[in-house]
């Protein structure tokens, strides 16, 4: 490829591109460059369950057409939380819309005239965690996002997995306690039911209408009534230091541990990146999560242990994510590679040993098919960040 070509190629796909997170309330949405910076945003409230499909349509329709009229974009992702298929064009099934094996990508693509990829939020959330957040530098990485439930992806070897069907990474549903507290999902026991937002609610509810002593200063910041009980409600007291609080956020963040443990055993990261609301008090409840995860850890004291950080990108990662992935598919679809995959550049890393995979070698592989944006610059700038 000669270099005015080149040249032609990276200043098309330099063009920004508009990520879209459709969460259960509300839906976020931004024209984002491709350094991962949000130039200008947008959102809207999510169309109720009851609405047909069309109406979110209409919603990211309009999201396109306000945003579009100022920027000059190359495409658009959509990140849903739900189940996306395996060819990410349909959403299966998403708890929060009227979506039913519905057909997204090509509606959209046919109301907006633009590229349009769709993807599970948690993975759009890992992605944009992995490129521009906490992640950057690490080839195998697991995120847990706690939120009114738990969501998670999976990185292995700079490679998003989504499994066969799409539907990988429902970390919520693992059983941790056989016979435990009953699930939305039907089952009973499943990890979601001891370390989410929602368990800390519960728990927190249960207390005060027990009349548990040691819950008096919940009892009086939500004025007696259980109901008014929300989670940034107990986090707030817990970074104020209130026992009970604390307490709470201790056990969900034993429970994180257990699962992290399980993970571990399955997955064998070098990281753990936990997002989602309830990740806001920071090492009030990662400390916890640490301590349980190494005592609960397989092999402990004879392997190397990942790392459990906080995601760094807060509400904003979903929809950079989802952008950034928008372009990549873009470039991929550009050389016609056959890559299927998008696949992370990373810093070579000396610290691989045993396994000795030679990423260095793999990315300009990759650069051949296509998924190789910018790789000089970033392989530069993740090895600094990286620290090694
Ligand atoms: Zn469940």
């Amino acid at each position: 490829m000669g270099m005015a070509q080149t040249r032609t190629r990276v200043s098309r796909l330099a063009r920004p591109t508009i990520g879209i997170d459709i969460g259960g309330t509300k839906v976020a949405a931004g024209v984002v460059d491709a350094e991962g910076t949000i130039v200008e945003r947008t959102r809207r409230e999510t169309p109720s369950k009851s609405k047909s499909p069309r109406v979110v349509e209409d919603t990211i329709a309009d999201i396109v057409a306000e945003l579009g009229a100022r920027h000059h974009v190359l495409a658009v992702g959509i990140g849903a939380a739900g189940f996306v298929d395996g060819t990410q064009s349909s959403v299966l099934f998403a708890p929060h819309l009227a979506w039913r094996n519905e057909p997204l990508r090509d509606a959209v693509q046919r109301r907006v005239g633009l590229p349009v990829v769709v993807d599970n939020d948690a993975n759009a959330a890992l992605w944009a965690e992995c490129r521009f957040g906490a992640a950057q530098g690490e080839s195998h990485v697991v995120c847990v996002n706690l939120g009114t439930g738990i969501g998670g992806g999976v990185v292995l070897d700079g490679v998003l997995h989504r499994g066969r069907f799409g539907v990988a990474g429902e970390f919520g549903h693992m059983i941790v306690v056989p016979g435990g507290h009953r699930c939305e999902c039907g089952n009973r026991g499943c990890w979601e039911q001891y370390a989410s937002g929602n368990v800390l609610v519960r728990e927190a509810r249960e207390l005060v209408l027990n009349g548990s002593p040691v819950a008096y200063r919940i009892a009086e910041t939500c004025e007696g009534d259980p109901s008014r009980i929300t989670g940034p409600m107990i986090s707030a007291l817990a970074a104020q230091g209130d026992p009970a609080a604390l307490e709470l956020l201790e056990d969900i963040g034993h429970w994180l541990g257990v699962g992290l443990a399980n993970l571990a055993a399955a997955f064998d990261p070098g990281l753990f990146v936990i997002g989602g609301g309830v990740s806001d008090v920071g090492d009030l409840l990662l400390q916890p999560a640490r301590t349980t995860f190494r005592r609960t850890l397989t092999g402990r004291g004879f392997r190397p242990e990942a790392k459990v950080v906080r995601a760094a990108l807060g509400n904003d990662a979903g929809l950079i994510g989802a952008a950034d992935l928008a372009r990549r598919e873009r470039s991929r679809r550009r050389d016609r590679a056959k890559l299927v995959t998008t696949r992370l550049l990373l810093p070579r890393r000396r610290d691989v040993g045993g396994n000795g995979t030679p990423i260095q070698r793999r990315v300009k592989r990759a650069g051949g098919t296509g998924t190789a944006i910018e790789p000089t610059r970033y392989t530069a700038s993740a090895w600094r960040r990286g620290g090694a």
